[in-house]
């Protein structure tokens, strides 16, 4: 079973970062931050993780007001290093973990936390500028690294309980987890710090102490303030100091305090602290009931004849596939795929056996394959071809047996627009 060992709570201001791409190790300025996380690497050296969770908030970088997620779990199998103005930080793309974080999001959906899931985006300083100081001079990461984003910056945003509460199950889907791997939770952000309007510059060291000893101790006395109580005590971005307490509900109520540190340099009180988990394992029974409540859902319609439930995991698998169909809503793409099929396909790496479906239009290997449907009612609108021929080809009929079985036969359709030309069938 995976076991959550332990967690981190650290600023992710880009400080961090910063001081470590410059080599400020040796400058007075710069040194206590270098310090604050030295032990930390030796309790990872000492824990030796698998995977951290990370709750992170991205800073309109690979997240935009054009679609906004209170909570966005990374299921990816790696991501980037997010170019956030000035061209990526010299780092190396980052594992991620997609089946135990596939199992997180069913166990997440299963206790009613609906959650986005992204892939394929870039990781910005919110998760990046703590964990480089994690890894500092190593070749590679110190662990895998399933992020999880918090959309904390268009209000309306989640409330600190039903951060504490999402802890709270996260906790339940990673000890519900059937391979044994040991997970720490790192909780980002904060602390005091206000970086717009006349307020910018606020800081409140003597509410960031009270923080650390509050989430410590007596977690739940956090879970009832407002935004707006966290922003005049902690400064309006401060507030975002609520993901630490998805961390903190993740652990045992008691926990082991390794480590705790504070600086302010500058703009942001700069905070770590390492917890050991204190909780026991989960007895069998309780585990086998979460994966029975997580499988609830979906059990059975696996057995339905002809039917292929498009779960996360399939789509992480196919994700490159799927991205490709999507992109026929671009011009430019699908007249590169009408004109030069082969090179469309080198330029997005699609595999040999996705090639080979996509050349034979072979409409039900494609969705066996693990294609959605809605990317191939693109590239049926692409080759001029209505949704009934691809929904009798992958019933193995001719498109005249299948019209036979509809109430209207000669009803067709398509969801290409108004390109008349590609549209011949629709008499
Ligand atoms: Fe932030």
């Amino acid at each position: 079973m995976a076991r959550i060992v332990g967690a981190i709570g650290t600023s992710h201001t880009p400080t961090i970062g910063f001081a470590l791409d410059n080599d400020k190790q040796l400058d007075p300025v710069w040194a206590p931050i270098f310090a604050a996380y030295a032990p930390i690497r030796a309790w990872l050296a000492e824990k030796r993780p698998d995977v951290f969770v990370v709750i992170y908030n991205d800073h309109v970088t690979s997240f935009f007001f054009d679609h906004y997620s209170a909570f966005a779990l990374g299921v990816g199998e790696s991501y980037e290093v997010a170019d956030e103005g000035g061209g990526a930080r010299r780092l190396p793309p980052v594992q991620g973990h997609a089946a135990l974080a596939g199992h997180i999001a069913h166990s997440l959906m299963a206790d009613e936390f609906d959650l986005s899931l992204f892939q394929g985006k870039p990781l910005d300083h919110g998760c990046l500028s703590p964990l480089s100081m994690l890894k500092g001079d190593a070749a590679s990461w110190p662990a895998a690294v399933i992020p999880l984003a918090v959309g904390v910056l268009q209000f309306p945003i989640p409330t600190a309980r039903r951060c504490y509460r999402l802890g709270q199950a996260l906790r339940r889907a990673i000890e519900s987890y059937p391979e044994d791997l040991s997970v720490v939770v790192v909780g980002t952000g904060g602390l005091s710090h206000q970086v717009h309007g006349e307020r910018a510059g606020f800081n409140n060291p003597a509410w960031d102490e009270e923080f650390l000893d509050r989430i410590e101790k007596d977690p739940e006395s956090l879970t009832h303030i407002t935004h707006a109580e966290y922003a005049r005590l902690g400064g309006f971005e401060g507030a975002e100091v609520i993901m630490w307490l998805i961390m903190r509900g993740a652990l045992s109520a008691e926990v082991v305090r390794r480590h705790r540190s504070y600086y302010l340099p500058s703009m942001t009180g700069i905070a770590t602290v390492v917890w050991d988990n204190e909780a026991q394992a989960p007895d069998a029974a309780d585990v086998a009931r979460q994966q029975a409540h997580i499988a609830e859902q979906l059990a059975g319609a696996g057995d339905i004849p002809g039917t292929y439930p498009f779960t996360v995991a399939q789509s992480v698998r196919t994700f490159r596939l799927n991205r490709y169909l999507q992109q026929m809503t671009d011009p430019a793409h699908r007249r590169k795929f009408l004109e030069d099929p082969e090179g469309s396909f080198e330029d997005h790496a699609l595999s040999t056996e996705e090639r080979a479906l996509l050349r034979a239009r072979d409409w039900r290997g494609l969705i066996h394959y693990g294609a959605i449907f809605f990317g191939l009612e693109k590239l049926a609108a692409v080759l001029g071809i209505p949704n009934l021929a691809v929904y009798a080809a992958m019933r193995g009929e001719t498109l005249a047996q299948f019209q036979k079985s509809r109430n209207a036969p000669g009803a067709l359709y398509s969801v290409a627009g108004d390109r008349v030309d590609e549209k011949s069938w629709d008499k």
